[in-house]
């Protein structure tokens, strides 16, 4: 009887379910868009990483090796390009800019755009999804015919 009062108090009163449903909210608020601002930080750094390596793999074959013109060099790299994609690659020319399209092992397809003249190959790796961009100025050394 000395409980009786209590007997039909059961579970949570409306103000304390608004108390957490209000808590809830403010972390929801606070913590959702810098959780999104991390994973889009981690994968950012993940293209970057898989472009830069792809040029540094780009600029070693390339600095050991003697070309005989500009399209022996582009042949040279979109063969590179075919070691490193999963699937087709598709290659493009205009003018100057030439670009290739090609898909890595985890399923992220990069856009190649290179223009190489006398001395330099430049290339930019851009990862379709994410849009986030590497270039690279690659020293080329061709062929000495004059001699
Ligand atoms: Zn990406």
């Amino acid at each position: 009887m000395r409980y009786s009062f209590r007997s039909d108090r059961r579970g949570f009163t409306l103000i304390e379910l608004l108390i957490v449903l209000a808590v809830i909210s403010i972390v929801a608020v606070i913590g959702i868009p810098s959780f999104i601002g991390y994973l889009h930080h981690t994968t950012d750094m993940t293209c970057r990483n898989t472009a830069e390596q792809l040029l540094t793999e780009a600029e070693r074959s390339i600095a050991v090796r003697q070309f005989v013109d500009a399209s022996d060099v582009a042949e040279h790299f979109i063969a590179l390009l075919d070691r490193s994609s999963t699937t087709e690659v598709s290659v493009g020319y205009s003018e100057e800019i030439s670009h290739a399209s090609y898909q890595t092992i985890n399923g992220e397809r990069y856009i190649a755009s290179w223009s190489i003249s006398d001395t330099y190959m430049t290339v930019s790796l851009t990862c379709a999804e994410h849009d986030t961009e590497c270039k690279r100025k690659i020293r080329v050394f061709y062929i000495d015919t004059t001699v």
